[in-house]
Parts: structure tokens; sequence; C-alpha cells
């Protein structure tokens, strides 16, 4: 829908102006308001104008959906080494819950190779449905044929909702999904709700402006709403192995229009060395470290501890550590045992990615750093100092323990 002015009523004070995040909208010769081909359509003139001229026009080509044919919340189960990534239980979770709300099934796809185990487990974590479409040779991830599989289910029996987790082959899939559909995807989301008003309206929320707010985002005339999520954003509720639910085999999809041939797959080695994402126990530093040499003994502290080290967007910019092990909305959103934040502020887009850490323990000389609101234990105090101390007792302790 375009937002335009009614130029008859239009009184030229200027108010959209101001409110526009995107100064999409100038004064025209004769004082009235016009509204330029940069809008992005948010809406904020609509409310902020005194005389209520601006509206959203229908556009006449629109798609017009039977909202009411469209229902349940599907998942799509993404697997690797034959079975599913933890993203596809952290879905389920949140798909179940979504389900309930709105009186919906909860809904698994699964493509590839999967045992009874497996399939059952996704059952037990929520799943009322799985449609699964056993074919070795999709044991990895095509885009073509994953697009094609996933797109053609969806039309056939038009969920409500579809969540993908937004891995880097998730981020490929869901877009091509949601063109094909022509519907709407929110990208990234960090919460996930019915509507209060409707409850088979999803509200997706996400960071916005560069992560400076939070946008709730509706996808009110299209379906299937559409939505990713990274992992680790959402836990994994827990399995309940008294749950039934039905594994319904689907049929192998007419592949005439397969242009992609996958030649050779390179590991990417570096990425594998750190896996930040599922480590239990996570030493990150900030630019709050000073130096590359300081920022090393953190290396000592994970070695010490079992665990990994990774860093802000700061630390990486200035090469003291790899993009793969940075933390936030820009990196890897990451959900260990016990989150060590040394020398880290706890800027928005930081904190976007540690939410779902069981312990954060801050290390800040500013006692006013945002990132004490995050932590749940806090020394203020300079890093060069605490550090040092804190690697010679855990030492000491283990030392004892041999
Ligand atoms: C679109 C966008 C995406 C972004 N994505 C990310 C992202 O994914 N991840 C991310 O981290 N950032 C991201 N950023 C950048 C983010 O806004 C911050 O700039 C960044 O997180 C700051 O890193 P920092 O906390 O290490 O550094 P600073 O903000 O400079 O903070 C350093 C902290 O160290 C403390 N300190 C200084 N010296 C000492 C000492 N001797 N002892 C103890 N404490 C000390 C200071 O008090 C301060 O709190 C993004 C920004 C944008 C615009």
């Amino acid at each position: 829908m375009a937002i335009v002015v009614q130029k008859e009523n239009c009184i030229g004070c200027g108010a959209c102006i101001s409110i526009c995040p995107v100064g999409a909208i100038e004064f025209e010769a004769n004082g009235k308001a016009e509204i330029g081909e940069n809008c992005i359509a948010c809406g904020a003139c609509i409310s902020e104008c005194p005389v209520k001229c601006i509206i959203r026009e229908q556009v006449n080509n629109r798609l017009i959906i039977d909202l009411d044919s469209y229902k349940n919340i599907w998942v799509y189960i993404e697997c690797e080494k034959n079975r599913p990534k933890n993203v596809a239980y952290e879905l389920l979770g949140v798909a179940r819950r979504l389900a309930d709300a709105s009186g919906e099934e909860c809904v698994a796809i699964v493509i590839g190779g999967l045992s009874q185990k497996y399939l059952q487990d996704l059952i037990a974590n929520g799943a009322d449905k799985v449609y699964y479409l056993e074919n070795n040779n999709y044991l990895e991830y095509n885009t073509e044929i994953y697009t094609q599989v996933v797109t053609d289910l969806v039309k056939e029996h038009k969920p409500n909702a579809l969540l993908i987790g937004a891995t880097v082959n998730g981020r490929d899939l869901a877009p091509r999904i949601a063109g094909r559909l022509k519907t709407g995807l929110c990208a990234d989301c960090t919460a996930i709700d019915n509507s209060a008003e409707e409850a088979k309206l999803i509200e997706w929320t996400r960071p916005a402006f560069g992560g400076n707010i939070m946008a709730t985002i509706v996808c009110p005339e299209h379906r299937p709403q559409m939505g990713s999520v990274r992992p680790k954003v959402f836990p994994v509720s827990r399995a309940d192995y008294s749950r039934k639910g039905e594994i319904i085999l689907i049929k192998e999809p007419n592949l005439q229009d397969n242009l992609v041939k996958i030649l050779e797959t390179i590991v990417d080695i570096s990425a594998e060395r750190v896996n930040i994402q599922d480590a239990e126990i996570i030493c990150a530093g900030g630019r709050g470290m000073g130096n590359k040499e300081t920022f090393e003994q953190l290396y000592t502290l994970a070695d010490l501890l079992g665990g990994v080290v990774a860093g802000s967007r700061a630390v990486v910019e200035s090469g003291w550590l790899e993009h793969h092990a940075q933390v936030g909305q820009s990196g890897v959103t990451v959900g260990p045992k016990v989150y060590f934040a040394f020398g880290i502020s706890g800027a928005i887009q930081h904190l976007a990615g540690i939410n779902a850490c069981d312990m954060i323990i801050a290390i800040n000389k500013d006692a006013n750093a945002p990132i004490f609101k995050a932590a749940d234990y806090g020394i203020v105090g300079d890093v060069q100092k605490i550090l040092p101390i804190l690697i010679e007792k855990i030492r000491a302790i283990k030392v004892e323990q041999e």
C-alpha cells in the first residue's frame, strides 16, 4: 500500500516532514506536502498529521488472499549430518506457543534423511505433524531443490506462518520462498508473538535503523506470514516424549527446473576451528582490552575454563579477532552457560547477541557501562589488573584439583 497526501486537506504545517525517518516528504511549490519515492511506508506521518490528510492508498494490482484458508504454524527443520540443527528445536518451541495461542497445529518440514529417532524428537519438541521428504540425494542443502520443495508444500497446504532459522542456508532459502509466494519475510526476529487483537496475526519484532529501535512488524494481507530467527535467540523447550504426532512422507518434486548442480563442497575450516555458537563458556573482550597482547590473554583464560574466545565488533575492526568470532547483531548470537565480557561497553548491537546467555559476568572500569544492566555479576575495575588475577586464581584451583 502506498502512502499519499490528500492535497485538498493539507494545511502545510510540516509535521509530517519532521517526523519522516527517511526524509521522504517535501513541500511542493504550493506549500502542500508531497511524498517522495524513497518513502518506506512506515506510516509515522499518518499518525502525526493533525488534519488526518495522509492515508494508505490501496494499490490496484494488489494480490487478494483468502486469509481464512491459511492455517497452522510451520517450521522448516534444517539438518546437518543427518540430524536437526539446534535452531530447529528452538523454532519448534516458538511455533508450538504460537499454535497453542491461535488454536492451530505446529507442523515441521524435513528434507533429506533423518532416522526415526530424530523424527520422533520433532514431535516430542512440539510438532503435531512432520512432512518428510526422504531422499539421500538431498542430504546437502541445494538452493533450487529446497526452495521448490518447500514452496510446493506451502502452496498445497497453505500454512498461516512459516519459521526458518537464520543460518547461512536459511538466509538463502527464506527470501527465495517468500519471493516465489509473493509474501513478506521478517528477517532476524528477536521476539515473535500472536497479536493481542487477532491471534492468527503474528507480530515479528526485530532491530531496525542500525539496531537503535526495535520494530514490530505484521504481514496483514499476505500468507504465509514468514520470519527468520537466528540460532540461540530462543531457548529449546523441554521435550515431551508422551506427545503423539503424525509423520507424513511427501512425494518427490518434479525437478525439471533445477539448474544447480553441486560439484564440490569446500568446508570453511576457520569457522569450524572456533564455534562460538555452541560454546558453553565464552571469554569475550572488547576495545577496553586496550591492545592485542592483553586481548590474547583471554585465550589463556578460555583454555583453563574449556571455553572459547569471542569479542565485540570493535576488536574485530581492530584486527585482534576474526569476524566469525564476533558476537552481536552483525555477528553471531550466542547462548553459553557463562559469558565473560571484558572491557565491552554493552552497545545495543552487542547485547542483541547475548540475550540467551545463562550467566553474564562483566568486567568494566566504568560503573555506568550498559553491560552491567545485562550482567548477572559485575566487577568494576581495570581488565589489565583483573584478568591476570583471575587467570592466576583459576590456575591455582585447577592445580589443587589435580
Ligand atoms: C549496524 C550495526 C551493527 C553492529 N553490530 C555489532 C555487533 O554485531 N557486535 C558488536 O559488538 N558491535 C556491533 N556494532 C557496534 C556497536 O555499536 C559498538 O560500537 C561496539 O559493540 C563497541 O564495542 P566495545 O564495547 O568493545 O567498545 P567500546 O564501546 O569502545 O567500549 C569499551 C568499553 O571498555 C571499557 N574499558 C576501557 N578501558 C578499560 C579497562 N582498562 N578496563 C576495563 N574496562 C575498560 C570502557 O569503559 C567501555 O565500556 C554494530 C553497530 C552498528 C551500527
